[in-house]
């Protein structure tokens, strides 16, 4: 009989989905809800959750229900299982009235394999009795840490599934989640009363993913970088808010980079598009709120950025989760800062209490988890409930250790706290026992009389809550689940206390200081200034070819511009179009020879180049810019240009010489024609042909300011470098 339903289930898979193989545990969860148990399936973001309701609601009798949260996600499922030729449809509150009649009429009669329902529209009244005259075969539960307040996507509403089950007939239920801690997973078990639920659990550990945390500071440049490195490959940004989302998708098209933003906010054809033009590979980065990536299914996605500091573990795993599905490459870097931590802190302030103190502790173990020197597996799998007894050589604090100090004592003293205090505390109470501080809680056990009262008191808290979480870590304590946030002793933590031995633990990481000696060490790199044997090399170049071209040298690059190439090292167009005062059309125009010569003098002199790539800024001055190459083209008087935009004529033309020096050709022609005759104009040519510099006090001064007014000479310097530089 098994083995005859085994072949059946596999037959099934290939005919309708086209697997050949199931994973991990599908096969045993599709069984165990087909004999008709209670099952709870943990599994991590992308293991193939989905499969393990829909197919056993294609090979039961009846119609399988299935809730879920977000009606956007709905539809994506419902869509996806119509493709594959399965009757699917949904309830909630998008429909019509008619099309809920037509729903209801083919569930009735059994035509619907899956229909997905909202929790609202269970509520309702009519839904309960349209149900109670279908067959239903089970009910799943997507997304079922919605049920727990401890969780970070807490919906009230899910509180009410079992009662409502229990309304509609005697139900087999399947719950699924991606995210839960051990206290989560009880909660739900409780709240669904499937205390004798088969629970599946699959390792959350994503082998493939590296995980990184970096402190915020010059984030945009880091950011730039990062992705620089990470060329054509496809990534998610992750931003806090909708105004964040807009201002990095910005800055990253300004620096070359195709990425397209995606938010809540945004128009829901834009926000569709933006998806496809990232799903079908013709944006590579989508800069994103949290809103982004349920229900997305990319496997290559390489990278996963937090540009903020996430709400809690969770969000942050489920977010990394979406990174090297396909088992290859996937880098998640966070970009960290307390701040970040105190302003998630002010948004959930009107929230109600409960919710309030839970997100809290949530934002504090997140702030905790990126403090932290030790192994980034090791504490989310632990966050998880998952024993992971070794450092895992593939994370940011297994690569770049931390210094470790001996803990011994500290340690014995930190248990020893717990035990003192009955094993009735949680870890702000045992810092303030340990350090010594008189608070009401304090007072009303009467701790300070303990022995370990104030042992401590040499360190700052922040050291204390460090000993206590590796103490947790390292299974010396553990948390009692039922009440939460108190701390028990293990009996290894026992044993440790009767036979102390040495023991190692990492310090946390400062990161102001790591931010200082970043800072300094960036200094001490620019006032070491640019390398003197390559500039002069440089040079000569310059000297060289500008003699072939019968130019003057300037008329190249200008020095300063030579300077930064002596500094930073640019080996390719792009890099050296970056430079100051050079731009594209001089990097093409006159690059190459002196990119050649960089190229081999790095290699030669087995130089480290910074790729310090200059983050180019957003400000609005570049929307000017374009208006003004827009006139010029369109011979618009540039005194006109100048009173339309409220600037005076100097001003006009310095923003016409940055459009120069940046690379772009302008053509004034037609307004100095106007006001300068040729001769003059050949005057001017000739000066510029011949002199050292394109310096205006120089030119002034030669030329005398009878003839020229100090705006003509601009406007023929500018004409001058176009036809010749640009
Ligand atoms: P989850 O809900 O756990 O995040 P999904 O159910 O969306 O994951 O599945 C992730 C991907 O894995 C989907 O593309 C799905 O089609 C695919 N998948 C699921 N089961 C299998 C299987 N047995 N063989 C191959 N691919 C599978
Ligand atoms: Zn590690």
């Amino acid at each position: 009989m098994l083995v005859e339903q085994d072949s059946f289930l596999k037959n099934k898979l290939k005919e309708v989905f086209g697997y050949s193989q199931f994973r991990g545990n599908q096969e045993a969860i599709i069984q165990n809800i087909m004999a008709g148990k209670n099952t709870f399936v943990i599994m991590p973001t992308g293991a193939g959750k989905s499969l393990c309701y829909q197919l056993p609601a294609l090979a039961m009798e009846g119609t399988a229900i299935v809730i879920s949260p977000l009606i956007a996600l709905m539809k994506n499922q419902v869509d996806q299982l119509n493709a594959f030729g399965v009757n699917a449809q949904f309830l909630n509150s998008t429909l019509s009235k008619a099309e809920i009649n037509k729903v209801k009429r083919e569930t009735v009669s059994g035509d619907v394999r899956l229909l997905y329902v909202a929790p609202e529209s269970l509520t309702k009244e009519d839904t309960l009795d349209f149900l109670r005259q279908a067959k239903i075969s089970f009910v799943a539960i997507d997304e079922a840490h919605c049920i727990s307040e401890w969780g970070h996507d807490f919906r009230p509403e899910y509180r009410k599934i079992r009662g409502i089950i229990d309304n509609i007939g005697n139900l087999p239920i399947i719950a699924l989640t991606a995210t839960a801690t051990p206290k989560v997973q009880l909660d739900i078990q409780k709240n669904l009363q499937m205390d004798d639920a088969s629970v599946f659990k699959s390792s959350f550990n994503r082998t493939n993913l590296y995980y990184e945390v970096r402190p915020k500071h010059n984030t945009k440049k880091q950011l730039i970088q990062y992705i620089k490195k990470n060329k054509g490959k496809s990534g998610i940004i992750y931003c806090l808010s909708r105004k964040k989302v807009e201002e990095i998708a910005e800055l990253l098209r300004v620096n070359d980079v195709k990425a397209l933003p995606y938010h809540a906010g945004l128009d829901s054809h834009v926000r569709m598009a933006n998806q496809d033009a990232f799903l079908n590979e013709e944006a590579d980065v989508i800069v994103a709120t949290i809103a982004f990536g349920m229900g997305i299914d990319k496997p290559d996605v390489r990278f996963v950025i937090h540009y903020d500091t996430p709400k809690s573990i969770e969000g942050y795993y489920q977010e990394t989760g979406r990174g090297g599905r396909d088992g290859l490459e996937g880098n998640c870097l966070m970009f960290y800062s307390y701040d970040d931590i105190v302003k998630l802190e002010k948004f959930s302030k009107d929230k109600p209490v409960t919710e309030r103190d839970n997100s809290k502790l949530l934002l504090q173990e997140m702030a905790s988890y990126a403090d932290s020197a030790v192994c980034r597996r090791r504490q989310l799998l632990h966050y998880f409930g998952e024993q992971y007894d070794k450092d895992c050589g593939f994370c940011d604090n297994c690569v770049h250790p931390k210094e470790k100090f001996e803990a011994q004592e500290q340690l014995v003293l930190a248990l020893k706290t717990v035990v003192q205090t009955n094993q009735r505390f949680a870890i702000d109470h045992l810092v303030n026992v340990l350090i010594g501080v008189k608070s009401q809680h304090v007072d009303s056990y009467s701790h300070h009389e303990l022995e370990v009262f104030g042992a401590g008191k040499e360190q700052e808290p922040q050291y204390w809550h460090s000993i206590i979480r590796q103490a947790l870590l390292f299974d010396f304590l553990e948390k009692d689940i039922e009440n939460f946030g108190t701390l028990k002793i293990t009996q290894k933590g026992e044993n440790f206390i009767i036979s102390p031995h040495s023991i190692k633990f990492a310090k946390d990481h400062n990161f102001d200081e790591e931010v200082k000696q970043d800072e300094e060490k960036e200094e001490s790199q620019a006032a070491a200034g640019h390398d003197e044997v390559l500039f002069d090399m440089l040079k000569a170049l310059r000297k060289k070819l500008a003699k072939e071209m019968n130019l003057p040298p300037y008329v190249l690059f200008q020095d300063p511009s030579i300077k930064e190439m002596a500094t930073t090292y640019p080996t390719t167009k792009e890099d050296l179009s970056h430079i100051a005062g050079v731009g594209m059309g001089k990097a093409q125009k006159f690059g190459k020879p002196f990119l050649e010569l960089i190229a081999k003098y790095v290699e030669e002199n087995d130089i480290v180049t910074a790729a310090d790539v200059v983050v180019k800024s957003t400000v609005n001055k570049s929307k000017l810019k374009i208006y003004i190459i827009q006139q010029i083209d369109k011979k618009m008087d540039l005194e006109e240009i100048a009173s339309s935009k409220g600037i005076t004529m100097p001003e006009l033309i310095e923003e016409i010489e940055h459009i120069c020096y940046s690379g772009t050709k302008l053509n004034l022609d037609y307004y100095i024609n106007n006001v300068l005759d040729d001769d003059r104009q050949q005057e001017v040519i000739d000066y510029f042909m011949t002199a050292s510099s394109d310096n205006m006090a120089m030119a002034i001064k030669e030329l005398g300011t009878d003839d020229y007014t100090e705006d003509d000479l601009r406007l023929m310097r500018i004409k001058f470098l176009s036809k010749y530089a640009n």
